[in-house]
């Protein structure tokens, strides 16, 4: 009966939902006041013809406009395309016309500013709404500027979504090829929602700092949609902000964060809070966690930190270590938190623990397919109804995940497949380094060679054969690095995500 995006929002009418710390005064929204919202927002959108399946991308940052548009949009069967909003024209067309979007919502000003959305929702005829927080009226405006293709559209009624209705499109990150469009269903996402809930205890005493995008199923899934399952409340600042990171967190007493890797090492880098009495865990996702980042988070801030794997097709978490007293191992990606785990090899047979394959896995989290894209939904489903994940990984002996890289990232030389993520991890931990990607360059010997690129603590010197003496101090001979690039930026996506491919052009470019 909870599933859909309205039943699975469960909290006590009164008590708190989301908190917006912009300063000098927070807005801080209960249950009931959040509910009365979203339905006020989904009686704007069905009077100008807003549907089933009709796409309502968005295009503004972290807020309490966007959450109440997201789930506007579900409640009112339509489909929620959310947009990073600092993408350039070319961008937003290409996300635009992928999944025809029948509205955009962009921040006030943007229409009088003709910004990149606006620009883009106009040629493909797209209406378009500014969105945002009405102090005076204290609702969320609705402001449209443009009915586009919706002009002459019959207002509609308020409708009732479906669990198997698409709720959500969201693109994959591209990080291997043309970001993917994914649709996923009320169904696959409630079953995350609870699947999160389960992983980490999750009650309504429990506040997240919400600091992931909205844009990704990251911030999406774990940081809003989840603690909303479960009566919780979440701090969303409008943007990450290392120096506001721990005064928000203290401020309002949360219990928890999730993040990537290198949100959790900038707030390394910056001054440790005094003792954080109600933190419970943090969370990491989206990239690997280096051993050495994981020691240095739970030493700094005394709670434990679980490391989890997740990916846009099966609508976030896959797996996940879990919460003390179990045991949580650095390194890995835990357990499989509601979904089955498997490792196959390249004929789809599921392989014993401890040898290295495929991940695939089975949930009712997992999309339905790719929209539009045979081709792609041929490779990644197998004959048994496993999806095929692309990354390489096994099980450890206490059935752990250990994901060694991504299939299409690793870096094959004379035959001999070299993990990336384990070269990364044992440069990390020079300390000279500060961050580190490994990825294959083309060599006429072997095929692929081993390369490295580098960025070094500020003040620190190391050259490149002192870097190669250490790695073959422990690693096997044929993993050292033939090259090692040093830069003093690495290349990175929106949400801080290695392209190794990336890093590869941008060095072999540099080189000339
Ligand atoms: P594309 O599919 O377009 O190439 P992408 O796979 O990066 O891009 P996402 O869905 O955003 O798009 O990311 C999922 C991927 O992120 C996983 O398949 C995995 O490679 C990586 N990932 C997620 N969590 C972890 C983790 N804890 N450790 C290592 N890698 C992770
Ligand atoms: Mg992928």
């Amino acid at each position: 009966a909870r599933s859909t995006l309205k039943t699975a929002i469960q909290g006590e009418p009164g008590s708190v939902a989301v908190i917006i710390p912009s300063r000098p005064d927070a807005l801080s929204v209960t249950y009931s006041e959040l509910v009365a919202e979203v339905t006020k927002f989904q009686q704007k959108l069905a009077a100008i013809g807003i549907a089933h399946t009709s796409a309502v991308s968005i295009a503004t940052i972290n807020s309490y406009e966007f959450i109440v548009s997201f789930l506007a949009a579900s409640w009112q069967r339509a489909i929620a395309a959310p947009l990073n909003p600092a993408y350039k024209q070319d961008e937003f067309e290409f996300y635009i016309d992928d999944v025809r979007s029948a509205i955009v919502l962009v921040p006030r000003g943007a229409y009088a500013a003709a910004s990149p959305a606006v620009k883009a929702a106009k040629r493909f005829n797209a209406a378009i709404a500014e969105c945002y927080w009405d102090p005076a009226k204290r609702e969320v405006a609705l402001d449209v500027k443009e009915l586009g293709q919706l002009q002459g559209k019959a207002a509609q009624p308020l409708l009732t979504a479906e669990p198997d209705d698409v709720a959500l499109v969201l693109h994959t990150s591209g990080t291997t090829s043309r970001p993917k469009v994914v649709p996923l269903s009320h169904r696959n996402l409630t079953i995350t929602m609870n699947n999160i809930k389960n992983t980490y205890h999750l009650t309504p005493k429990d506040r997240t700092m919400l600091v992931m995008p909205l844009f990704h199923v990251h911030g999406l899934l774990c940081g809003l949609l989840a603690p909303l399952a479960t009566g919780g409340s979440m701090v969303v600042p409008t943007k990450f902000s290392a120096k506001d990171f721990w005064v928000d967190f203290t401020t309002h007493k949360a219990s928890w964060y999730t993040a990537v890797p290198t949100i959790h090492q900038i707030l390394l880098k910056n001054p440790t809070p005094s003792p954080l009495p109600t933190i419970r865990f943090i969370r990491s996702c989206s990239s690997p966690l280096s051993p050495t980042v994981f020691h240095a988070l739970e030493k700094t801030y005394g709670a434990p930190v679980l490391e989890a794997y997740a990916m846009t097709e099966a609508a976030h978490q896959m797996t996940s270590n879990p919460l003390p007293p179990a045991k949580r191992k650095p390194g890995t990606v835990g357990l499989g938190q509601g979904v089955e785990v498997v490792i196959l090899n390249d004929a789809g047979a599921v392989l014993p623990q401890g040898a290295e394959g495929e991940i695939a896995i089975k949930g009712k989290n997992v999309t339905g397919g790719y929209l539009n894209n045979p081709a792609a939904n041929k490779d990644a489903f197998t004959k048994d109804g496993y999806f095929r994940t692309g990354d390489q990984g096994k099980k450890d002996e206490d059935g752990y995940i250990v994901i060694t890289g991504r299939i299409k990232e690793l870096i094959n030389k004379g035959g001999e497949k070299i993990s990336p993520i384990e070269l990364d991890n044992a440069m990390a931990r020079h300390p000279a380094v500060s961050e580190v990607v490994s990825f294959a360059i083309p060599d006429e010997m072997f095929g692929q060679e081993v390369a490295v690129a580098i960025v070094l603590k500020p003040g620190q010197k190391l050259d490149g054969e002192a870097l190669k003496k250490w790695v073959a101090e422990r690693l096997a001979k044929f993993k050292v690095p033939k090259k090692v690039y040093f830069t003093d930026v690495m290349p990175k996506t929106a949400t801080g995500k290695i392209q190794r491919r990336i890093v590869a052009e941008t060095m072999l470019k540099q080189e000339g």
